[in-house]
Order: C-alpha cells, then sequence, then structure tokens
C-alpha cells in the first residue's frame, strides 16, 4: 500500500489540473497537416464582435478563389442565440464583410474577415458599433482624420492569475518593470514577439509594442490609421492575439484594472489629428477641438467603456498615470491628464493630442466616433443629435 502522503499528493494533482488543454498538443505534429497543399481553394475564417461588445467570435468557410476586393466575399450566417445576439425565434444574424488581411496562422492565401453583423431585418446589432462609425467618419472625410491607439492588455495563464506572478503572491512592487528586459523583468515576451510579427504579415498597421509598468502587461500600438480603419485595425490585432494566446496556452485580458489595489491599470490612448492640426500653426486647431472636449467629459466617459463607464471607474482613479473619471483635464507632457500634449507637438506647435481616458476594453468605433463628434461636429450636451429624437 503506498504511504498516505503519496496518495494525497496525487489525488491533489488529478484534481487540480483540467483533463487536457488544446495548448499542450503537439504543434510540431499539427504543422505537418499545415504544410498540405490546398489545391487551390482559400479558407476564410469570418471574424465578428458578439453580444457582449468585447469578445470575438470566428468560422470558417472554403472559398473556390482568392478574394482580391471585399466584394468577392459571400455574406454569412450565424447563429446569434449562441453569441447574446438574438433569441432563439428569430436567431440568424448575417455577416457582412468589411476588411479583409492576410491569414499569419493558415498563411497565404488564407484570409481573416473582419465582419459586421445585421439582424434578420438587417439592421445593425446592438453591439455593431461599425455602421455608425463609417457614416460619422464619411462626413469628416475631407479633414483626414488620422487616429493612433495603444492597446495595453495583462496576460494571464488559464487560472486567471497574471502570467509569471508566485501563484500565492505577488511580484516586486511596480519600478523595474516598463520597457524592461529580463527573465525576472519581462513576463510573457514570447507572446509579444509572436503577435507582433504576426500583425505585420497580416497587414495590420501595428506601429510599435513596449513592456508596461505592471509585471506581465504590456502594449501595443496600432496607427496613424485614417478613419473607421483605425477600429478595423484595432479589432483584428485584438483577434491576432487572442489567437496567438490560444496557441501558447495563456489568456489575453482587456480588462482595465485587472488586479486592484498599487498595480497600474490598462488603457487604450487615442492619439489623434486632423490634416490641420498636422500642418504648421496646427497647435490652434488642436487647442479649439480640447476646449469642446472639455464640455462634454461625460459623454466620452459614456463611449469609453462598454458599461459606460462603470469599468473605467475601477481605472480613472486619478493615481497609477490617470486622471479622475469625474473631473476633465489637459495639459502639455502631463500623464495624470484627461488629455495630454505631447512635449514635440507643445513644442512644433502642430500635431496630435492624446486622449487618456478609453479604457483597454473599448469599442474603437465608439471612441474614434465621439471624438469626430465633439471636435469637428461641434455636437454639445451629453447626447448625440440623431438620439435626441
Ligand atoms: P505614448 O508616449 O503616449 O506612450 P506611443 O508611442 O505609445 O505614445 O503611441 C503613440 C501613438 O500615436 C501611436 O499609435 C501612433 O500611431 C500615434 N500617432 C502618431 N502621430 C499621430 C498623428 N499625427 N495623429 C494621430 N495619431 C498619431
Ligand atoms: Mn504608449
Ligand atoms: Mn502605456
Ligand atoms: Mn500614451
Amino acid at each position: 500500500m503506498l504511504p498516505v502522503k503519496v496518495w494525497t499528493i496525487r489525488f491533489l494533482i488529478a484534481h487540480t489540473m483540467a483533463t487536457s488543454s488544446s495548448a499542450d498538443l503537439s504543434k510540431a505534429v499539427k504543422q505537418q497537416y499545415m504544410e498540405l497543399p490546398q489545391g487551390g481553394t482559400v479558407q476564410a475564417m469570418y471574424i465578428w464582435i458578439d453580444g457582449t461588445g468585447e469578445g470575438l467570435r470566428c468560422k470558417t468557410r472554403t472559398l473556390d478563389a482568392e478574394p482580391k476586393t471585399i466584394e468577392d466575399l459571400p455574406e454569412w450566417n450565424f447563429d446569434g442565440s449562441s453569441t447574446y445576439q438574438s433569441e432563439g425565434s428569430n436567431s440568424d444574424m448575417y455577416l457582412i464583410p468589411k476588411a479583409i488581411f492576410r491569414d499569419p496562422f493558415r498563411k497565404d492565401p488564407n484570409k481573416l474577415i473582419l465582419c459586421e453583423v445585421l439582424k434578420y431585418n438587417r439592421k445593425p446589432a446592438e453591439t455593431n458599433l461599425r455602421q455608425m462609425c463609417a457614416k460619422i467618419m464619411d462626413k469628416v472625410e475631407n479633414q483626414h482624420p488620422w487616429f493612433g491607439m495603444e492597446q495595453e492588455y495583462t496576460i494571464l495563464g488559464i487560472d486567471g492569475h497574471p502570467f509569471g506572478w508566485p501563484s500565492n503572491g505577488f511580484p516586486g512592487p511596480q519600478g523595474p518593470y516598463y520597457c524592461g528586459v529580463g527573465a525576472d523583468k519581462a513576463y510573457g515576451r514570447d507572446i509579444v514577439e509572436a503577435h507582433y510579427r504576426a500583425c505585420l504579415y497580416a497587414g495590420v498597421d501595428i506601429c510599435g509594442t513596449n513592456a508596461e509598468v505592471m509585471p506581465a502587461q504590456w502594449e501595443f500600438q496600432v496607427g496613424p490609421c485614417e478613419g473607421i480603419r483605425m477600429g478595423d485595425h484595432l479589432w483584428m490585432a485584438r483577434f491576432i492575439l487572442h489567437r496567438v494566446c490560444e496557441d501558447f496556452g495563456v489568456v489575453v485580458s482587456f480588462d482595465p484594472k485587472p488586479i486592484s489595489g498599487n498595480w497600474n491599470g490598462a488603457g487604450c490612448h487615442t492619439n489623434f489629428s486632423t490634416k490641420e492640426m498636422r500642418e504648421e500653426g496646427g497647435l490652434k486647431q488642436i487647442e479649439e477641438a480640447i476646449e469642446k472636449l472639455s464640455k462634454r467629459h461625460q459623454y466620452h466617459i459614456r463611449a469609453y467603456d462598454p458599461k459606460g463607464g462603470l469599468d473605467n471607474a475601477r481605472r480613472l482613479t486619478g493615481r497609477h498615470e490617470t486622471s479622475n473619471i469625474n473631473e476633465f483635464s489637459a495639459g502639455v507632457a502631463n500623464r495624470g491628464a484627461s488629455i495630454r500634449i505631447p512635449r514635440s507637438v507643445g513644442q512644433e506647435k502642430r500635431g496630435y493630442f492624446e486622449d487618456r481616458r478609453p479604457s483597454a476594453n473599448c469599442d474603437p468605433y465608439a471612441v474614434t466616433e465621439a471624438l469626430i463628434r465633439t471636435c469637428l461636429l461641434g455636437e454639445i450636451g451629453e447626447e448625440p443629435e440623431e438620439y435626441k429624437q
């Protein structure tokens, strides 16, 4: 008979580990199949935002030929009752292709297709914020609005604990981790590297990456992107990150405050400019835009996370390089303000400004639309014009 102690350990192991995880399967064995010729066909993975406004879903179909433009892609559908998107009785939802990317997982000629979701009556689904955003972007096309978004995120183990943190405690306090190097400072760089290269392959406008202040927290930047392209490219970059993490057996969280207490939260700073702001003397236009933003703080807070400000309330405390959620503030090189004018922009008197309020889990379509409505369309008050009737 085995001593009691060994039995106890075996029991504990059996009951704390999942039966199996797809991340533990051999990627080398899978590779053999991925190298098989595909006989002129193309796999197109259709991707959409689900009913939570944060989650992404995907499914694949075979195409007979490589699609060159969005018009070459058929509409498709899915069961909305399984994605928090419709009642069971009327559950067919339409998938309308909107942007094509190269597929870095299955590689050429396969594609990733970002889609909009329409309801049975062909009206946009509740969490399809792209359609309205595109309409607003059309109105200001001649001002060439550019955006750049800084996506912060946290890598978690399958158990929901930050990746690389001691299982029953905390790492050393913040300080050495931001832009850090070394196994005791950079937690999970493999994921960051794989994601960066996958985005470049896909054709996502990713422009940089860095380790963040909290260990296991990272950032990538997308931009500058003009108009609706900002939302399209950020959503695709998020999808690719989820998919890379799946391969590594870890999970990405966009929660704005994954660990409470003395740990930085995660935001999605949004940098914005128009053609005029980028030209000589553009600082004047930047200051005018900030003046308009100062009169519409609550409207922006509602648009900057999927819960109308509740998520961001945990993050925008006025500490950890954030502003207070209840107050609007702006300043040159001020990382504790709602809006920051980068020092170089203050010096050159042209360029762009940064809105530091959006939460890491924001919908970029909602954020960019709100900036256009307030700064360029001159809307005032707490509700957009069309929503008033
Ligand atoms: P930070 O100093 O706030 O950490 P980052 O280097 O992380 O800044 O990100 C800067 C972002 O600003 C990038 O996404 C970049 O694409 C964007 N950006 C740069 N120039 C412009 C511009 N003229 N208009 C809008 N966005 C811009
Ligand atoms: Mn940054
Ligand atoms: Mn950052
Ligand atoms: Mn920033």
